[in-house]
């Protein structure tokens, strides 16, 4: 089908790239090999599956689509990558939808696709298996128009004999797939934050906003995931520490289902191919009532991270 504009091919290679990527991390998990280094320190940690996932992705899609800008988050060597680890596939149901008008002329040379190959690494080598995503946005003109998050192990509580994973995708002016969109139900302020990377400023200002209740899990594509299925109305990371890697996907499919992830000024994130890495001012997502959490975040958070 190569009759379909390049965003549609590149969004249903992602999906399938993103399924073959999630297998990978099933894998090594299984076999017992994890080959954990600690990257900036003990709570910074890549896997083999980090990085052959990271190998899986980036390869397959530089061959299809040569032209894009590709940026993942592992510093790897450039090494042959093994033929076992391609996928051509590109998912149907992806090129059969039509192209919002906007995008149907986009070329290859002007999108940038950032990949978080497992985002969750630290909750992976702990056994929190359904915290693990593998996150491929897709941004054009700085913003994050695409996004494709397979969750590895979905449905892994059910035990021996259900079918692992899932792969979830949107796109602005299109919507998005894979899930149940769901609210929090009624007023009631349900705050995601990170459990492993916390510290004074994200404490205060999560307690700033006034939840009703904190749910503290791992992953910035798992914590977008509690907000579109109504397990979360917000997240509130008033740290830096998340990457364009960790956001991109995520952003992409909360604003195409009319969420927004921002920083924590209120301000977007841009995601040019040469963008500082670092998510500086924080994260603040929303399914809904965006200013209100805004709003609330203390002076101390507001001087302690500036927008870029
Ligand atoms: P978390 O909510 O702690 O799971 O973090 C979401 C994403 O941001 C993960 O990819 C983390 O690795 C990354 N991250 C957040 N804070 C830090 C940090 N202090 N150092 C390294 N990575 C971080
Ligand atoms: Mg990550
Ligand atoms: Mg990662």
């Amino acid at each position: 089908m190569s009759g379909s504009p390049v965003i549609m091919r590149l969004v249903a290679s992602a999906h399938s790239v993103a399924e073959k990527a999630g297998a990978i991390v099933r894998k090594v998990l299984h076999s017992g090999e994890l080959g954990i280094v600690e990257k900036t320190g003990a709570n910074d940690l890549q896997t083999l599956a980090d990085r052959l996932a990271q190998q899986s992705i980036c390869a397959s899609l530089s061959r299809r689509f040569p032209k894009v800008t590709i940026i993942g988050e592992e510093d790897l060597p450039s090494e042959e990558v093994k033929e076992d680890v391609i996928e051509n596939g590109q998912a149907e149901d992806i090129l059969q939808k039509s192209c919002p008008a906007e995008y149907s002329g986009l070329k290859e040379e002007e999108l940038v696709v950032w990949v978080d190959p497992l985002d969750g690494t630290k909750e992976y080598t702990e056994g929190l298996l359904d915290n693990v995503t593998v996150l491929i946005g897709i941004a054009y003109g700085g913003r994050a128009i695409a996004g494709v998050i397979n969750q590895p192990f979905y449905n892994y509580q059910l035990g021996a004999g259900a079918v692992l994973g899932r792969t979830m995708w949107g796109m602005l002016g299109l919507g998005a797939f894979g899930f149940q969109l769901q609210e929090v139900p009624g007023d009631r302020r349900i705050v995601t934050t990170t459990r492993s990377h916390s510290n004074k400023l994200v404490t205060d200002c999560v307690d700033a906003m006034e939840p009703h209740e904190v749910v503290k899990v791992g992953g910035a594509g798992n914590k977008i995931i509690q907000l579109v299925e109504g397990k979360a109305s917000a997240y509130v990371f008033a740290s830096p520490g998340c990457k364009k890697w960790d956001t991109c996907a995520p952003e992409a499919i909360l604003h195409a289902v009319g969420g927004k992830l921002t920083d924590m000024h209120g301000n977007a994130y841009r995601y040019e191919a040469d963008v500082k890495h670092m998510n500086s001012a924080g994260v603040l997502a929303t399914l809904r009532n965006h200013e209100y959490y805004v709003g609330r975040v203390p002076q101390s958070v507001r001087q302690a991270l500036k927008s870029d």
